[in-house]
């Protein structure tokens, strides 16, 4: 007899990502022998700069096959403290490794720091359109997720008027992105300024995800480090997989303070432990030979720029209904005119199914009136498929 799963409470309400869901259809496509275009993806196409490579399997060699200290090893901790150091206003009081939680990967880092803060009753304002793991893992805290819907006026990002409209007395912390996945969107030093002394004033957590913060063409992005008024109610959150195209290592890591990074190491130690020793090695040496690591991210950085321009220009008069894209690799784009309730889905599947062309609907992001494209990749590939977009964008349903 075969009995049915019936999921337990904790992840009953747990949703498929979506990013995942498409980039299986697309390869589903492409086992049958259709051609796809895949600008789903939301990973650099660039290979791990080589000298990171070998770092880590010489590391390999020299025994790092065992064991780390859940929260990484001590070199990478302070490399990390170092690394945000660079960016301190002059006079501030440095990180040190001890505020420094090395994970398996930013998402790790954002989980463990949601389940560190939050809980029960607990809620938190997520600017929206936003990168979807933040609503599951907030879930997963069994805190609520409160979305509050940036206006397309100002590239979807959302005011700290906007916020505070949106907080109840339970308000408890915001997730920020900037670079935002999915919109491209970067906020300038004002807009963050504004947001970060209202979550002073209230006392919420900041959580601040970083991960596309190297990656921005208008202007350097900044970080929430560079402008907060204080530190006890801020946790960054940063990685080596997009910047230094390490998706698949899996390092990320949080810097908070030391409280909270003992909660997120405990919170870990009874989930995953460390993460893989010989990537935090890889991780070390991306870290601490900046020289390289500042010239491989900068010809990454460089090729994403050439693809963002070329992209805006394949899109004509249809830019105007795109979000203008100053930061990581994603063009986000209104849809709606393609009608019914939900207009990315629907355009997303026609895409697919008559251009060959995937894209993530906007539903994934609480957004259905837009789609994301990705042109992490190359960029005769991500022109052929904005000119799809196009070409179904002028046709119509
Ligand atoms: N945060 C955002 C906004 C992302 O888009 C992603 C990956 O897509 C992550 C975090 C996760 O990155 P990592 O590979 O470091 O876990």
């Amino acid at each position: 007899m075969s009995r049915s799963f019936v999921p337990s409470p904790n992840i009953a309400r747990l949703k498929e990502s979506a990013t995942l869901a498409v980039a299986a259809k697309a390869r589903s496509l492409r086992a049958q022998g259709i051609p796809v275009i895949d600008l789903g993806a939301g990973e650099p196409d660039f290979d791990t700069p080589a000298f990171i490579r070998e770092a880590a399997a010489a590391a390999v060699e020299a025994g790092a096959t065992r064991y780390t200290a859940t929260e990484g090893i001590p070199a990478l901790r302070e490399a990390i403290a170092a690394d945000a150091n660079r960016l301190l206003p002059a006079g501030a009081t440095p990180f040190t490794a001890a505020e420094v939680v090395v994970s398996n990967g930013s998402k790790q880092s954002l989980f463990n720091a949601c389940m560190a803060c939050f809980g029960p009753g607990d809620e938190v304002l997520v600017p929206t359109p936003s990168w979807m793991s933040y609503y599951e893992m907030l879930e997963l805290a069994r805190a609520t997720a409160v979305p509050v819907f940036g206006h397309a006026e100002r590239g979807l990002k959302v005011t700290a008027e906007e916020l505070e409209a949106a907080a109840t007395p339970r308000t408890r912390g915001v997730m920020l992105n900037s670079p935002c996945n999915p919109t491209g969107a970067v906020y300038s030093r004002e807009e963050l300024e504004a947001i970060l002394a209202l979550a002073d004033r209230h006392g919420w957590w900041v959580i601040s995800d970083e991960i596309y913060l190297r990656i921005a063409y208008d202007a350097p992005a900044t970080s929430a480090l560079q402008l907060a008024p204080a530190r006890d109610r801020l946790i960054l959150v940063n990685g080596v997989a997009k910047a230094y195209a390490m998706t698949g290592w899996r390092i990320g890591w949080a810097i908070a303070p030391v409280a909270v990074a003992k909660a997120m190491t405990s919170v870990q130690s009874h989930t995953t432990s460390n993460p893989a020793a010989v990537s935090q090695h890889a991780a070390l040496a991306a870290l601490t030979r900046v020289d390289e690591a500042n010239a491989a991210i900068d010809t990454m950085v460089r090729a994403f720029h050439s693809r963002r321009d070329a992209v805006l220009d394949a899109l004509g008069t249809a830019r105007s209904l795109a979000v203008h894209p100053a930061g990581a690799f994603y063009l986000y784009l209104d849809v709606s005119s393609f009608g019914g309730e939900d207009p990315g889905a629907k355009f997303a599947a026609a895409l697919l199914d008559t251009h060959q062309v995937a894209v993530v609907p906007g539903s994934a992001f609480l957004t259905p009136h837009w789609i994301r494209a990705s042109y992490a990749t190359t960029e005769a590939i991500a022109v052929d498929g904005v000119q799809r977009i196009v070409r179904l964008l002028t046709a119509g349903a």
